[in-house]
C-alpha cells in the first residue's frame, strides 16, 4: 500500500490463497478435483462455463468461505477471467469488502451459554458426530438418514431433512419478523451464521434464536421419532422465557 507500512492483513491473504486455489481446481478439468462438482458446483454454477453439475448438491460447510468469497468477486465484478484470477487479485478485492460474517464472532459472545457456545463451535467447524461422520470413523454402517432415509446425513441434511422442515419454518418466520431482510437468505446461509446484519439488538435476537435452534435441533433429532418440532420446542421454550426475564433481555435484544 502506498505511504503506509506494507502490511497484509493475514486472514484476507489466508482466504485469497484458498479461493484462488479453489477456483483454479474447480475450472480446471483434472479428474482428481472433479469431486469439487460436487461440493460447491451448485453454489458457482455461474462461474463455470457449461457447468453440467449432475451431481451438485448444497455448498459442503467446510467450502462456505471460500465459496462466499468466490461469490463476492462474481457478484461484484461480473466480468472476471476465472483463469487469470490469482491470490494477489482476490486479495485485493476481499481487503475491501465489508465483513458480512458474524459467525466465530459469536462463538465468544456472552449472550450465549457456555453450552450453546460449544455446540455453536462443533457446528461450526463441522464436528458434529452426524451419521456421515460416523460411517467415516467406521462406528456406523450407513449414513442414511434415520429420519427420512432420503439423503446422508451431514450438517447441512439436518438443516433440509424433510423431518426437520417444521421446526426450520418456525425459526424462519421468528428471524424473518425480527430481520426482515434475512429472508432472502437460504438456510445454508442462516444456519452457518454467514449473512450481514448491523442493528445490534436485531443481531443478538437473531443469534441467540439461532445458536439455541441450532443446539435444539441436534438433541431433538438424536431421538428416534420424527415429533422433532416438539422436542425443539419444548426446549426452546422455556429457554426463551428464562431470557425475557432477564436486564440482558431488555437492554440488549430486539423483542420476539
Ligand atoms: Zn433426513
Amino acid at each position: 500500500m502506498e505511504g503506509g507500512l506494507g502490511l497484509v492483513i493475514i486472514e484476507h491473504k489466508c482466504r485469497a490463497l484458498f479461493s484462488a486455489t479453489l477456483i483454479k481446481q474447480f475450472i480446471g478439468e483434472s479428474s482428481e478435483t472433479s469431486f469439487l462438482n460436487s461440493w460447491i458446483g451448485k453454489a458457482l454454477k455461474g462461474v463455470k462455463p457449461n457447468f453440467v453439475g449432475l451431481h451438485a448438491r448444497e455448498t459442503h460447510a467446510l467450502f462456505s468461505n471460500a465459496v462466499n468469497d468466490i461469490l463476492y468477486v462474481h457478484e461484484t465484478y461480473p466480468n472476471t477471467q476465472w483463469s487469470s484470477m490469482n491470490t494477489k487479485a482476490f486479495y485485493c478485492i476481499l481487503i475491501n469488502k465489508p465483513n458480512a460474517k458474524v459467525s466465530l464472532y459469536y462463538l465468544s459472545s456472552p449472550i450465549l451459554s457456555p453450552p450453546t457456545r460449544e455446540h455453536l463451535f462443533f457446528t461450526l467447524h463441522n464436528l458434529l458426530l452426524t451419521r456421515v461422520r460416523k460411517k467415516n470413523l467406521k462406528i456406523a454402517m450407513g449414513d442414511n438418514c434415520t429420519h427420512c432415509k432420503q439423503a446422508p446425513e451431514d450438517i447441512q441434511h439436518i438443516f433440509h431433512c424433510p423431518a426437520s422442515q417444521p421446526a426450520v419454518n418456525w425459526i424462519r418466520r421468528k428471524i424473518d419478523r425480527i430481520s426482515p431482510e434475512l429472508a432472502k437468505e437460504n438456510n445454508f446461509s442462516i444456519f452457518t451464521l454467514n449473512f450481514s446484519i448491523f442493528d445490534p439488538n436485531r443481531k443478538f435476537s437473531v443469534i441467540w434464536l439461532e445458536a439455541n435452534f441450532i443446539t435444539a435441533i441436534w438433541h431433538s433429532r438424536i431421538e428416534p421419532g420424527d415429533n422433532i418440532i416438539a422436542r425443539v420446542l419444548g426446549d426452546m421454550k422455556p429457554n426463551i422465557e428464562n431470557l425475557k426475564k432477564t436486564q440482558l433481555y431488555s437492554n440488549c435484544f430486539y423483542p420476539f
